[in-house]
């Protein structure tokens, strides 16, 4: 039996209707930007793994800081105890996060890092004894699959089933290009009720709805309106932060930081699940109390997992102490070309670019769906080309590890091109 026929009788894969999809495709090792499937094959991570992986597979310093991690302590247990890998990596993370926060709680993913802001939110007006229970979150946001993630999200195919079940939240329009003044009008209205408990975003890049962009002014003008009103504001920067926007976090971006910063994906350069939860004194300062209610409830059993942390460590030193700021630039700046050259075409509706993140959208008649045909048929093609590319409905992106080579940047580019100008083709043709 082939690994592929083995998968199939026992495993159960994310975000795949098992019952249609093409078998999955075995990978027995990575390298760089490429993995490697069993029969020897190729592919050009152009999603760098679901937009983890920051400097290639396998990097050989993070596997190595893993690695000696392994030989000296796997994990403890992290109430009442703690390790230098813990404390490190708090301090380091504490020194380049934006604005002045000053605890980091861990927890296990980008979901988990999510509920745990959220839930920080909710309790620091808990346990002050003011009753403010309604999280203000952008709408077709997304902020991951557990309940309290789903909640915050977006209403989407992804949630439908559960939506009885999920707690109201208040969605104001995000401020995209043109629609900024909608944005800032609706954040007015939903400060009113003075219900606000907290104002959750992923800033200035919208993934899982399309890589959708807008820029950083009328953001800084949602996180003052909140300021003013004593709202405190959570940044999710799960996807976006350690160099994806082309700056350490995309709320480097902005003038008015927030109280709490979600991260997770890059934190530990693709090797480990991971996440954190930053937040300022302020919030931190509601939990202390002689009052054993007002201690925070939650935790997970790898909560701050060493070998975790060892990689979280020597990623942060690449991004830091390495050439990796100048790749991201040049990264962009070749996606600022490609996007140029892409806008030609008919086919395309938008082309656009922030930091690392290239995404093209394009006209098509299977519609924006997530679930549109063209989807799958794009899928195809690049993974026929040896590119993993996982289109988001009409839209394709290339967010590769910042250590790609330019041989294969134009490799990916390439390819998008040729998609490009087919799409045109069928559009005419039907
Ligand atoms: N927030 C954002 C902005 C994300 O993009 C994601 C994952 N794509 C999540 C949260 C959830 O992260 P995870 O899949 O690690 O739970």
């Amino acid at each position: 039996m082939t690994l592929r026929e083995r998968d199939r009788n026992s495993v159960w894969h994310p975000y795949t209707q098992v019952q249609t999809a093409d078998p999955p495709i075995a990978i027995v090792r990575g390298e760089g930007a490429r993995v490697f499937d069993e029969s020897g094959k190729t592919y050009i991570d152009a999603v760098s793994s679901w937009w983890v992986n920051i400097h290639g597979h396998c990097n050989p310093r993070i596997a190595a800081a893993i690695a000696e991690q392994a030989a000296r302590l796997e994990h403890v247990i992290f109430a009442g105890f703690t390790h230098i890998g813990a404390v490190e990596l708090a301090e380091r993370l504490l020194a380049i996060l934006p604005g002045n926060l000053s605890k980091i709680f861990y927890s296990d993913d980008g979901s988990t890092a999510v509920e745990v802001a959220v839930k920080m939110a909710l309790q620091y007006w808990h346990n002050r004894r003011e009753s403010k229970t309604s999280i203000i979150a952008f709408e077709n946001a997304y902020h991951g699959d557990t309940f309290g993630a789903m909640s915050v999200s977006g209403d989407s195919a992804f949630t439908a089933p559960f939506a009885p079940l999920l707690f109201p939240v208040v969605r104001i329009p995000a401020p995209f290009h043109g629609r900024e003044r909608e944005s800032i009008a609706a954040m007015e209205k939903a400060l009113e009720s003075g219900n606000a408990a907290a104002f959750l975003f992923e800033p200035l890049v919208m993934g899982t709805a399309g890589m959708l962009m807008y820029e950083p002014e009328p953001l800084d003008t949602l996180i003052a309106m909140c300021r003013a009103k004593g709202v405190p504001t959570i940044a999710d920067e799960v996807f976006t932060g350690f160099g994806r926007t082309g700056k350490y976090f995309a709320c480097d971006y902005i003038e008015h930081k927030p109280d709490i910063i979600c991260l997770s994906k890059g934190i530990t350069g693709g090797f480990m699940p991971f996440g954190a939860t930053a937040c300022s004194e302020e919030i931190f300062g509601a939990f202390l109390s002689d009052d054993k209610m007002k201690t925070f409830f939650h935790g997970h059993s790898y909560t701050a997992n060493p070998l975790a942390c060892a990689a979280a460590l020597a990623s942060l030193d690449i991004l830091q102490r390495s050439d990796c700021m100048e790749r991201i630039r040049y990264i962009n700046a070749r996606h600022n070309a490609t996007a140029e050259r892409l806008r030609a075409f008919p086919s395309v509706k938008e082309a656009r670019v922030t930091g690392t993140i290239l995404a093209v959208e394009l006209h098509t008649q299977g519609g924006t769906s997530y679930f549109s045909a063209v989807r799958d048929a794009a899928y195809r093609f690049f993974l026929g080309k040896g590119i993993i590319m996982r289109p988001l409905g009409n839209i394709i992106y290339f967010l590769p590890p910042y250590c790609i080579t330019e041989l294969e940047m134009t490799a990916v580019e390439e390819a998008m091109e040729e998609w490009v100008r087919r799409t045109k083709t069928r559009v005419l043709e039907k």
